[in-house]
């Protein structure tokens, strides 16, 4: 195992916090962790490519795929539970969503990803068409299945992901998924009932259009750090939404909108 080298840079503007991220990934980051006070990434050396203004520090060697396996339990939100496949002791509940995340996105164990799973219980989806843009694992795809949407169909721009969420929509039983490497723009057969899309907020800012001319009932918008939530609001009302509900949970949001 290998010594990862840690770049901790302190108290980040949380406008600039996208962007910093971003280019810790482009500068050959192996992981980002944003935490209150800090924005933390782990390389494999040093690098001089990296945002000025943060602090280096060596880290023990530590099997990380274990520590993070070993950390992930399974979470229950409203009526389901979402749990790793590798974890025995799972609560029972209505609907029981086994996921193998791989590099994907959407274990549960992010707020975003509770705050979606419990506004899309909040909606009736059943009978309702869904699309889910950025689905990551599939969490949210599989869930409004369970939930019995007629049809659901998910995208992501990340073909690992879309790998991980054919995988888990076929451990789930619920194999009519449709998945699809892409976003918003990919996406045929729209208008849909329920759009949902925990991306980030400038890709949301981004892709507002597009959502507005997907959507026939309901947008669930999450993966928005709360201090920026308003400009999501905003850039939804100039495309014509509006916004009827908003949940915070750990320092994010999420918005529930429809047509004005
Ligand atoms: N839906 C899951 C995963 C959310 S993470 C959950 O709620 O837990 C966000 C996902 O969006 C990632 O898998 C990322 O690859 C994808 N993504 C980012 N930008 C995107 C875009 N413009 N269009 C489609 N997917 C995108």
């Amino acid at each position: 195992m290998q010594t990862t080298h840690r770049y901790a840079l302190p108290s980040p503007d949380p406008d600039a916090i996208e962007g910093l991220v971003a280019r810790l990934w482009a500068a050959g980051t192996l992981g980002v962790e944003q935490r209150p006070d800090e924005l933390v990434a782990w390389f494999p050396k040093p690098v001089d490519t990296v945002p000025e203004g943060g602090v280096w520090s060596i880290e023990e060697p530590q099997d990380w795929l274990a520590l993070w396996k070993a950390g992930l339990e399974a979470v229950r939100v409203g009526d389901v539970v979402v749990a790793p496949t590798w974890v025995e002791d799972v609560p029972e509940a209505e609907h029981v969503i086994r996921l193998d995340p791989g590099q994907a996105f959407g274990t549960g164990s992010h707020a975003t990803t509770r705050l979606c799973l419990l506004e899309l219980q909040r909606l009736d989806v059943a009978g309702r068409r869904v699309a889910d843009i950025g689905t990551g694992t599939g969490v949210l795809a599989i869930a409004a299945a369970k939930l019995g949407a007629s049809e659901v169909v998910g995208v992501d721009i990340d073909p690992e992901a879309i790998a991980a969420a054919r995988q888990n929509a076929l451990a789930n039983e619920v194999a009519d998924l449709h998945l699809a490497v892409g976003s918003s723009g990919d996406l045929a057969g729209g208008p849909f009932d329920v759009l949902l899309a925990n991306l980030l907020t400038d890709t949301l800012v981004a892709l507002a259009p597009e959502l507005a001319a997907l959507t026939a009932g309901t947008i669930v918008a999450s993966g928005i750090a709360v201090e920026r939530a308003e400009r999501v609001v905003t850039a939804f009302r100039e495309v014509g939404l509006v916004v009827r509900a908003r949940a915070d949970d750990d320092g994010w949001a999420v918005l529930v909108a429809s047509r004005a």
